[in-house]
């Protein structure tokens, strides 16, 4: 059950997130509205039903109530009519006297008073007089009506007139004669009993009574029935059965008046109950008039409020969806406007700015909260730029000052020429280079001719200037791809590219009668400079550039053993030096 519930929950959520608010808004309004307007039409039909039920059951206890109060009247009347006769003091010298004269009477007495058969029997039970003649002369002596009525007046309860029927003209509809008897004792002035005066009511009256009534009440679902004391039905349906028996004849008997609820024939009834008690002096016989109507009466009336409540629900339901979809719409929208917005945002490059949404408080406030996280992000955006930019000029700054450091390191302080360690590693490359493409390269091994001598003479600053001054002329007369070191002292090398012999011999020359033709100055003393200078050039045998260089070294000494103030160059091989010297 649990995990049942789980797993629809679940389920419920997945749907959920597919669902717009409008949607799920109008769905929850949709549902409510269905259950409201479900059980506010069932409650209608109860209440409703119960309540036709209720007007129903009483209606009919009334028009029960009011048949059994007319029945009572009316053998009550027919009761006293028959006593007053017996007893009136003019007709008391008929009862002996001549029987013609006597039927006229009770044939007069017939005729105003709706009996069937009226008649007089002696004690002896012989009926002396009746109307229409019938019965004259026979014995009543076994009738029960005869035996009772020597004594006091009675009424005997509905029977098929055995007698009598016999002797009336047939019923156009081949029904049954049937009787209510009235017998009552006829006296002498004495007191003493001279016979019993017998009326018979024919019973069709209570037949006509009830067709009145039902005809009266208008509603012509109205069935009404007359029982008797022993549940047996006198006048309705299924006459001649009977229709309540036992403990429920009982019942009504004992409850006097009432209503219940029975099924005949599989439909359910209504129906009221009334248990005649007599009126005045007829002590009544405990006939019961029903007075039923079909359940489906009141559930008619249930249904109709019911499919009532329906359609105003109906229409109800359906200003309450539109005003639903309506708010639904209004809550979404500036959702939706946010989320556009927030597309928006993402895709923007550079800082930018959600715009204000209304709408409802939370949205509002959503709006605020992100517009507060949007000025926050664009912040540190900004603080990250910031701080990359000063990383980006920090690394150049390192790299300059790298560079410059590099350059330092790379140059010889005094005269901006390259330092031995720098210059050696150019060269190294520039052998592999030549060894590989098969080109040509010199190197020149410059020194100061006699600069002890300029020191001694003219100070060791005049010295100074002096090898400034031949450094700039070096670096003047070569090329840009040439390169020239000062390799300590007053000595200087010079890396020639892409050179052969000659011109190598004839720039070692040009910078030798450049420093020779040039007044360094110190002060205002001109110190006259020569230079000497060994060339090499780069020879297949050379294992790197140290052997050229050695080489070079090798040539200047010669330069300087021969006179100074020259060039020498010192070729490869000791059969070329051989041939030179
Ligand atoms: P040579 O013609 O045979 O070369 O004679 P030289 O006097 O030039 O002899 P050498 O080249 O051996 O002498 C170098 C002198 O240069 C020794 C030293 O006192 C001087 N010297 C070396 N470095 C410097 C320097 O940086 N400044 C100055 N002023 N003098 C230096
Ligand atoms: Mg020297
Ligand atoms: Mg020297």
């Amino acid at each position: 059950m649990r995990t049942f519930l789980q797993r629809a929950a679940d389920r419920l959520h997945a749907i959920e997130d597919h669902l717009t608010v409008r949607t799920q808004i109008a769905a929850a309004v949709a549902a409510m509205s269905i259950l409201l307007v479900g059980t506010l039409a069932a409650g209608a039909a109860l209440i409703s039903y119960r309540h036709t039920a209720a007007l129903v059951e009483s209606s009919l206890a009334g028009i029960a109530s009011a048949t059994s109060g007319r029945l009572d009247r009316f053998m009550a009347t027919r009761q006293q009519e028959m006593k007053l006769f017996a007893e009136l003091e003019p007709t008391q010298r008929l009862w002996q006297g001549d029987p013609n004269e006597l039927r006229s009477a009770l044939e007069a007495l017939q005729h105003s008073f709706e009996f069937t058969w009226i008649g007089f029997a002696d004690v002896n039970g012989n009926v002396v007089a009746g109307t229409g003649g019938l019965l004259q002369g026979k014995s009543v002596t076994a009738r029960p009506w005869f035996k009772q009525g020597l004594e006091k007046v009675v009424i005997g309860d509905v029977h098929e007139a055995i007698m009598l029927a016999s002797l009336l003209t047939q019923r156009a509809n081949n029904e049954p004669y049937r009787f209510v008897d009235i017998a009552v004792p006829v006296r002498d002035k004495s007191g003493k009993v001279l016979g019993v005066l017998g009326g018979h009511l024919d019973w069709a009256w209570a037949t006509n009574l009830i067709k009145d009534v039902e005809a009266n009440d208008g509603n012509t679902d109205t069935r009404l029935t007359i029982l008797s004391k022993g549940g047996m039905v006198l006048v309705g349906p299924q006459r001649e059965t009977i229709r309540y028996g036992g403990d429920e004849l009982a019942g009504i008997l004992n409850a006097r008046n009432g209503t219940f609820r029975e099924t005949t024939d599989g439909r359910q009834l209504l129906t009221a109950f009334h248990v005649g008690d007599g009126y005045r002096d007829y002590q009544g016989l405990n006939w019961i008039v029903t007075a039923s109507q079909p359940a489906s009466v009141a559930l008619a009336a249930a249904i109709s409020s019911a499919q009532t409540i329906l359609a105003i629900g109906a229409v109800i339901a359906l200003i309450a969806l539109s005003l639903a979809v309506l708010v639904s719409r209004r809550i979404a929208a500036p959702i939706i406007a946010i989320t556009r917005e927030a597309d928006r945002i993402g895709r923007a490059h550079g800082p930018t700015m959600l715009a204000r949404q209304s709408g409802s408080a939370e949205v509002v406030q959503l709006s605020r909260a992100l517009r507060s996280l949007l000025r926050r992000i664009g912040m540190a955006e900004e603080r990250t730029k910031e701080a990359e930019l000063r990383a980006t000029e920090n690394a150049m700054q390192l790299q300059e000052d790298m560079l410059k450091l590099r350059h330092l390191a790379d140059t010889d302080f005094m005269t901006g020429l390259m330092n031995r360690r720098s210059f050696l590693t150019v060269a190294d490359d520039a052998v592999a280079y030549c060894r590989r493409y098969k080109r040509n390269m010199a190197t020149l091994m410059i020194d100061i001719d006699h600069f002890k001598k300029i020191n001694d003479t003219h100070g060791h600053a005049a010295g100074d200037d002096a090898i400034k001054s031949i450094a700039d002329i070096i670096s003047q007369s070569i090329r840009t791809t040439d390169k020239a070191a000062r390799f300590g002292g007053e000595e200087f090398v010079v890396l020639l590219r892409e050179i052969d012999q000659e011109t190598a011999i004839l720039l070692a020359e040009r910078i030798r009668t450049s420093i020779a033709a040039a007044t360094v100055r110190h002060g205002g003393t001109v110190i006259p400079v020569t230079v000497s200078v060994g060339l090499a050039l780069f020879d297949e045998s050379d294992r790197d550039v140290q052997d050229v260089i050695e080489r070079a070294d090798q040539g200047l000494y010669v330069a300087k053993k021969t006179g100074r103030n020259r060039v020498f160059m010192m070729p490869a091989t000791d059969e070329r030096a051989a041939r030179a010297a």
